[in-house]
């Protein structure tokens, strides 16, 4: 998808991963892009055993399908990691031997420290979403770069290395925004609109109804309803798909600036 289909889609849509709107989001709201450091409460000496052994953001070895003549799905992962269900989603990908994609927040990495680590430990890509879900259409320059910058360290303080993929808040991107940040913007091209409440079985009929090979599938890791439709979508897309991170789906050619997938 290009950033300006992801524009597009965010103008015409509203909640998490979409352009904002006038109207409050409906899920636990964000804070505002903070210049200082926030939450440095972190445990330094926790920090810095983890930092001591880093633990590769983009898995180094994985099943191989080949995404070029097999029908490769990849599911993301976003706004997390929560502390209740980000460890339940993860039990429930192990149980399932299936990786995926994890946009964090920088803003939760530094609360939750060890559940990016364990995302990562246990073979999941893990992808840079800002640190506080600003838009970044809004802001300048220096602002992008320090906000992708914080998250980046703070990954690293987690003893993960600093991730190649970013996917903008709200899919919100333009010109300016992709010539600052010096990373692979990663989009999607299904979204089953998980932030609305729906149950579990018809966010599974959502999916399935727009699943196709090469599909990225933009999902959020702080919904009770996803990681309880989880066991069911992953068994079902399983049936037809290699679900894969999407390093593996899209191979990165490019880590620096445009690329645009
Ligand atoms: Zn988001």
């Amino acid at each position: 998808m290009s950033a300006a289909t992801a524009t597009v889609m965010a103008l015409t849509f509203s909640p998490v991963c979409q352009p904002p709107t006038p109207k409050p989001v409906t899920h636990r709201p964000r804070a505002a892009y903070r210049v200082s450091a926030p939450r440095r409460r972190v445990t330094s000496i926790k920090l810095t055993a983890l930092a001591a052994n880093p633990i590769p953001s983009m898995p180094l070895q994985q099943p191989p399908p080949d995404c070029a003549k097999q029908a490769c799905l990849a599911l993301t992962f976003d706004d997390g990691p929560d502390p209740h269900l980000t460890p339940k989603l993860l039990d429930i990908l192990a149980e399932h031997q299936v990786k995926a994609t994890f946009f964090v927040l920088g803003s939760q990495v530094a609360r939750y420290p060890e559940l990016a680590r364990r995302i990562a430990e246990e073979g999941h890509e893990i992808g840079n979403h800002s640190w506080g879900h600003g838009n970044f259409t809004k802001m300048k320059p220096a602002q992008m770069l320090q906000d992708i910058t914080h998250t980046q360290d703070m990954l690293q303080a987690a003893g993960v290395t600093p991730p190649t993929l970013f996917r903008p808040p709200y899919g919100a991107s333009n010109e300016a925004v992709r010539r600052t940040v010096p990373l692979a913007f990663t989009f999607w091209n299904i979204d089953p609109r998980d932030w609305k409440q729906q149950k579990p079985t018809e966010l599974t009929a959502s999916i399935m109804a727009a699943a196709k090979p090469g599909g990225i599938v933009v999902l959020h890791d702080i919904k009770s309803t996803t990681v309880a439709a989880a066991p069911e979508f992953i068994t079902n897309l399983k049936q037809r798909y290699h679900l894969v991170t999407v390093s593996r789906l899209k191979p990165v050619t490019q880590s620096a600036g445009h690329a645009t997938r």
